[in-house]
């Protein structure tokens, strides 16, 4: 799909997966103006092709859109889109345990001009790939890197947006705790460096004395929507769940008086993924004696069972797409 100013969306198309010609000048190279999604496609045992939640992608592009100063995209034409696309050829969605097939939908600014100025033609393209799981034998602690220097995001900016930019942000974070041995970084809020916001490509929850936090959504988060997801069956299941500001410091108070039970990450791409370590300031703190928790097992089993359709989810988590 093309955007001119004054035209609209328009010419939409399905095409090879090829290189693409951009003028070396288009304003996605210069200034990012650039914002994306990812969601995944499942092949039930039965055969069937489900998509999780995925108006709530097309939803959230639209609010990328509108803080990136990008016209807004029609969502339901864009979801019709997708399932047109994904029905060219359904071969390509794998169907052993635990692959699935990766969807990038993401729209970058063409305009070849240099001037510092919202572009006046996009693209929005959608690529598929077929993944493996994330982790190879399922579900897999992970450790992590609280991270007291760098800053990713703070109020006002772009973190609640799915953009370029704030990957790029993050980049050198992650390398630096790569090479410590941590697999991802924890990010704090800009301003204390007290306050946890999320994990490079997941939302964090901490179980304390039987009861769930998560950091609210404070306009330098993303509003996943795994972590949405995991509220609602946590109510379900009948555990209470606080969205509010929490800091390192109570994370620490919680770990020391042996109340912090669980932590673990949520995302589209692992899922549930249960924090074995945080590392903070000078401090290792091991959580749950480093093994994954019986909540975090729990949830996984759930949201992966209402993915691949085996169970039931809550009305519209789950959407089937029409046989070719
Ligand atoms: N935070 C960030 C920064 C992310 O990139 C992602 C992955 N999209 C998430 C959280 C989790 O969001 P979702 O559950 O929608 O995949």
């Amino acid at each position: 799909l093309d955007y001119d100013k004054g035209k609209g969306w328009h010419s939409p198309r399905v095409i090879p997966y090829q290189p693409i010609t951009l003028d070396p000048a288009a304003k996605i190279f210069h200034y990012g103006q650039s914002v994306f999604e990812g969601l995944k496609a499942y092949r039930t045992n039965d055969g069937r092709i489900l998509l999780f939640r995925p108006d709530r992608n097309f939803k959230r592009l639209n609010l990328s859109n509108a803080r990136l100063s990008i016209p807004e995209l029609d969502e339901e034409l864009a979801l019709d889109a997708l399932l047109k696309l994904l029905t060219v050829d359904q071969d390509w969605i794998p169907s052993s345990e635990g692959t699935s097939l990766y969807i990038r939908p993401f729209i970058i600014a063409t305009e070849a001009a240099l001037g510092v100025a919202p572009s006046t033609q996009y693209k929005f393209m959608i690529i598929l790939s077929p993944v493996g799981s994330y982790y190879e034998e399922g579900i897999h602690p992970v450790k992590i890197y609280v991270e007291s220097g760098y800053v990713r995001a703070v109020a006002g900016g772009v973190g609640n947006a799915k953009t370029a930019g704030n990957y790029a942000a993050g980049l050198k974070a992650q390398e630096e705790a790569s090479e410590k041995g941590y697999s991802q970084v924890l990010w704090l809020d800009g301003v204390h460096k007290q306050y946890i916001e999320e994990v490079g490509s997941m939302n964090v929850f901490f179980k304390i004395n039987g009861k769930v936090i998560t950091p609210a959504l404070n306009g330098s988060i993303l509003d996943g929507i795994t972590r949405n997801s995991i509220i609602e069956l946590l109510k379900q299941m009948g555990i209470t769940v606080e969205e509010r500001q929490i800091s390192m410091e109570e994370i620490y108070q919680a770990h020391q008086e042996g109340t912090l039970e669980e932590a673990f990450g949520t995302g589209t791409a692992a899922v549930i993924s249960p924090i074995g370590e945080l590392h903070w300031r000078d401090e290792q703190l091991i959580i749950n004696q480093g093994e994954t928790g019986e909540l975090a097992g729990k949830l996984y089993e759930t949201l992966t069972s209402i993915q691949l359709g085996r169970i039931e989810g809550p009305k519209g988590w789950v959407v089937e797409l029409p046989k070719s």
